[in-house]
């Protein structure tokens, strides 16, 4: 069987965990601090904040910026359901764009259009690991006075290019940017999110909210000779990450840079193998960008049905998995009537199909995978 992905996890994250646990200290702890150092300083980011996962980073982002009912936030309806839950936990309205179906990316022409009095903030989703065009992005949130939040959960290790330099995606471009550590992105931490930012109030508010808006942290208070009394200074969560948690993402960071280069000689691989087939898209990736190929998504000819090529797939022993599915045709956002259209987004979901791609991935993996495929396009 040739799973969808498969995490690479070994005896160095469990001999952590178990380090963790001895400890003594397993709820938010030292082990948090320091993954937060190394994640701070692998992405070149000044600040970054461990939370429980990465639809909570993305509703810490909108709450430290104060976007809630009223409030309208541009995002891509192509995309995991978590971005525009984080909207609607808020109180505030999903605004839906449409997609470049190149890259599978917000179309910042689009973003551009969606824009209101009323907006607050763009989302922008590196869908899959292949960056958005931060640029344009960046250029439109300035220009406009709104704030640019990047949903990287699927894009740590990916790159872009920015006047020349790569750089990592978290530093962040934007105003804040918001990771995944779920075991189907890069690096796992089983659950697990991290908020980057470069704006120290903006990471205080991070602080306060994930823990309940405790004045003084229980770190502090255990290692206080003095008796300190914490106060709760807004109506915060409980979005803390465990030192567990933390322990393993700190084994899962060194592997990063390895496991990205597996991955993108796995996306060579198949761009390789596959580019000559007739009437099969394979994903862009633009000059400016280096996805670490967190999926590997590709268009079907319209002729083929999407269920029934997986269902071939499967039956030889390939998972597959469809392409992203659109919010806006999902229960909590389909009585909405939408004001953009949303056609590619909707064919990316209806004729795409998400291929095995995860580092352990061998040569005759691919090869097998590929005269599979091969076979269900020319049968
Ligand atoms: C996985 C994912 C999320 C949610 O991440 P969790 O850590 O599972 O909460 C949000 N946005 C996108 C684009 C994702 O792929």
């Amino acid at each position: 069987m040739i799973p969808i992905a498969l995490p690479l996890l070994a005896h160095e994250e469990a001999e952590a965990a178990r380090a963790a646990v001895l400890s003594g200290w397993v709820s938010q702890g030292p082990q948090v601090t320091a993954f937060e150092q190394e994640f701070a300083a692998l992405v070149g980011a000044p600040f970054a904040c461990a939370v429980s996962n990465c639809t909570t980073a993305l509703q810490l982002a909108l709450a430290a910026l104060d976007i809630g009912p009223g409030d309208e936030v541009i995002t891509a309806s192509h995309s995991f359901i978590a971005t525009a839950n984080s909207i609607r936990y808020q109180g505030a309205t999903p605004v839906f764009v449409d997609i470049d179906p190149e890259t599978y990316n917000i179309d910042s022409a689009q973003v551009m259009d969606a824009i209101t009095h009323r907006t607050r903030a763009i989302i922008a989703v590196h869908q899959m690991g292949i960056p958005c065009d931060l640029a344009a992005l960046t250029a439109i949130a300035k220009r406009r006075g709104i704030a640019l939040i990047e949903d990287a959960a699927c894009a740590a290790g990916s790159e872009i290019s920015i006047d020349g330099e790569w750089e990592r995606i978290g530093k962040p471009h934007g105003r804040i940017a918001c990771f995944s550590f779920h075991p189907r992105k890069v690096i796992t931490t089983g659950e697990g999110g991290m908020l980057t930012t470069a704006d120290p109030e903006l990471d205080r508010k991070f602080r306060l909210l994930r823990q309940h808006g405790m004045s003084i942290p229980d770190t502090v208070r255990h290692g206080s000779p003095q008796v300190l009394f914490e106060d709760y200074l807004v109506v915060g969560y409980n979005f803390r990450m465990t030192d567990i948690q933390a322990a393993v993402g700190r084994k899962q960071l060194e592997r990063l840079p390895e496991l990205v280069a597996r991955r993108r000689a796995v996306a060579l691989g198949y761009a390789e193998l596959l580019g000559n087939l007739e009437g099969l898209r394979l994903p862009a990736e633009p000059a400016w960008a280096r996805s670490n190929w967190q999926s590997y998504c590709v268009r079907l000819p319209d002729r083929l049905d999407q269920k029934g090529v997986m269902q071939t797939l499967l039956d030889q022993g390939i998972a597959t998995r469809r392409g992203i599915m659109c919010a806006h045709r999902e229960a909590p956002y389909a009585a909405e009537s939408h004001r953009h259209q949303l056609r590619q987004s909707e064919l990316a979901q209806d004729h795409s199909i998400l291929l095995p791609i995860y580092a352990q991935m061998t040569e005759d993996d691919l090869r097998y995978v590929v005269n599979a495929l091969t076979r269900v396009l020319y049968r």
